[in-house]
Parts: C-alpha cells; sequence; structure tokens
C-alpha cells in the first residue's frame, strides 16, 4: 500500500509498505480521507526541530472498514468509520481497535472529521457554557468555527467571533455569530463592554494559538469568568498576564485532551450531533489534494490563501467521495 512518510521538514515521500495485519479485536480500514491538522505543521516545517524523522503524520481519519479481526461484531466489512488513530493516517490503511471506528452514517467521508470534532466537543463541554452566557471565540479557523457551533448548540445570549481576516468573519457571521469583530479595525474589548453593560463575557475561548489574542483574553472576561485555551500544544513560550488573570479572579480551563477515554467521549457526542444533523460540518474542508500532493495539501494549510479553512489529503479508491 502507499504511505507517505514525512523524511524531513517539507519532505513528504510516498513509499510501498505491506498492508498492516489486524488483531482479533481491531479492523482494517481502506482510507478515504485524511485530514491536515494544524497540530502537524510545526513538525512538517522544522519548527519543531530537526529531530525524530522519519515521521508519519495523519490522525484525522476516515474510511470503509475493509477487514475485521474475528472478536470483532462492530462494525462490519463496508460500513463508512471514522476513525481515531495517533498516526500513520497518511496511507491507503490503517490498523485500529474496532471501538475507535465509529460510524457515519450518511456524512461524506471527508466531512466525518472526528477526532478534531472531539477535541472541540471536550473543550466546549469542559468550559460548560451555560444558557444565556455571554460568550467571546476568538479565532474563526476550523477550530474556531466548530467551537463556535456547538456553543451554539447550548444556547448562549451573545455569542462574539474576533478574528483578523475578513473572509473568516464572514463564514463565522453565516454561521450564527451574533456579532463578528475584526480585531484590526475594532476593539474587541470594547465591542464586549458595550454589549454586556461593562460586564465582560461569561466564557472566552482563545482558539488560534498566538500571542496577541491570548494576552486579550483577560480584557474581555468578567470577573469569575471563565478562559478557555484551545489551541496552545505547539510552538514556543507564551507569556500571560497572570497578575490581572489571578486579581480577576478567572477560572482557566486548559482545553486540551490526552487520555484515550476522554478523546473517545468526545468523538462519540461528535459525531452523534454531525450523524443527526444537529451539527454540521459542510464547507468546512476547503482544499481537497490526492496523496502524492501532500507536501501541497501541507503547504496550503501553511499559507492560509483566502477562503482556506482546512485542508484533507484523499486516498484512491476508497468510499464514494
Ligand atoms: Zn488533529
Amino acid at each position: 500500500m502507499k504511505i507517505a512518510v514525512l523524511r524531513a521538514p517539507r519532505a513528504f515521500d510516498i513509499i510501498d509498505e505491506p498492508v498492516p495485519d489486524i488483531e482479533p479485536d481491531e479492523v482494517l480500514v481502506h482510507v478515504a480521507a485524511c485530514g491536515v491538522c494544524t497540530s502537524e505543521l510545526d513538525v512538517w516545517d522544522g519548527s519543531a526541530g530537526a529531530d525524530g524523522f522519519p515521521r508519519y503524520p495523519g490522525h484525522e481519519v476516515s474510511g470503509i472498514v475493509e477487514k475485521v479481526g474475528e472478536e470483532v461484531t462492530s462494525p462490519k466489512e463496508g460500513d463508512p468509520v471514522s476513525v481515531w488513530t495517533t498516526g500513520k493516517g497518511f496511507a491507503e490503511y490503517v490498523a485500529v481497535k474496532a471501538e475507535y471506528c465509529l460510524p457515519v452514517g450518511s456524512v461524506p467521508l471527508d466531512l466525518a472529521l472526528g477526532e478534531p470534532l472531539a477535541c472541540a466537543v471536550n473543550a466546549v463541554e469542559l468550559a460548560d457554557v451555560a444558557l444565556g452566557d455571554d460568550v467571546v471565540i476568538i479565532g474563526a479557523g476550523f477550530m474556531g468555527n466548530m467551537v463556535q457551533k456547538l456553543v451554539a448548540l447550548r444556547g448562549p445570549r451573545h455569542l462574539i467571533v474576533a478574528d483578523t481576516r475578513s473572509d473568516v468573519l464572514t463564514r463565522a457571521e453565516q454561521f450564527g455569530a451574533t456579532r463578528v469583530v475584526n480585531v484590526r479595525s475594532e476593539s474587541l474589548p470594547h465591542v464586549v463592554r458595550e454589549l454586556t453593560d461593562g460586564r465582560g463575557a461569561d466564557v472566552s475561548f482563545e482558539v488560534t494559538g498566538v500571542q496577541a489574542p491570548l494576552s486579550m483574553l483577560g480584557d474581555v472576561t468578567r470577573m469569575s469568568g471563565k478562559l478557555v485555551i484551545v489551541g496552545y500544544h505547539q510552538g514556543g513560550m507564551r507569556e500571560i498576564p497572570l497578575a490581572h488573570w489571578n486579581y480577576q479572579a478567572f477560572r482557566i480551563v486548559n482545553a486540551h485532551f490526552r487520555d484515550e477515554a476522554t478523546i473517545m467521549r468526545g468523538m462519540r457526542t461528535g459525531m452523534r450531533l454531525l450523524t443527526s444533523g444537529r451539527l454540521r460540518l459542510d464547507g468546512l474542508v476547503t482544499h481537497r489534494f490526492p496523496l502524492q500532493d501532500i507536501n501541497q495539501a501541507f503547504q496550503t494549510a501553511h499559507e492560509k490563501p483566502e477562503g482556506f479553512v482546512k485542508s484533507t489529503v484523499r486516498m484512491n479508491g476508497a468510499g464514494a467521495l
């Protein structure tokens, strides 16, 4: 089978490897698509360091079950599934535990992005947005969009979305933001103060992974409100105004999840919402590349051209994409 290996920064090769064997509790999935995750970009471009190559990224997999182990009762051969895996996803086949495969129903396979959806679900659940809360989301990229859509399901009063790019703010507005703020031309703290009678938001999400919005988070949140950090598991040191955050008695929510049980719980919740139509990810995959163009898929995710939300790599042969 074909699999993409990152031999050095910015240098994927497509190589041939045997199709993996499966254990009795595993299934073999014929991969249809694998999303390019922002968390993979610092490894790809070398900013995470020059060590550890070759690497096999790819953890946002969907496809069709090709074969099941002898102990597996579900899923069945031929089922379309969203898969949780920790790597080696830019390949024609992956072998995974059956319990890490969730049904996708009639959702197109390259929108069945269970893994990033799990992160967004778990962030919103941990933040515990309540009915009528005023919520600020800084960052309207792919993860910000999903967080926004999930927060909307919780029934906030104001849902204010901020970014520096006008194309993504237009999309956030279409997705139901009650107010969008381009921080290049407007003061987010000012807008939030006005909308909340000077009080500040109950919950503020940081979904950009860069310094300036992180610094701003405390300026848009009410005393004892929640600051939710979603996008920071890569890159170098960041500063936070801890004296101010401590004085304001903020609750700091570190919304990153590592243990399998939590990830799978978030993925099951997300896929329930997605397959039932309560949540839609339509339009969020904007750039699709065949496996042989995987370098370009990463380059595009790195450059984020106008209109970009997310790129996926599609394999040949599996699924009706
Ligand atoms: Zn990811």
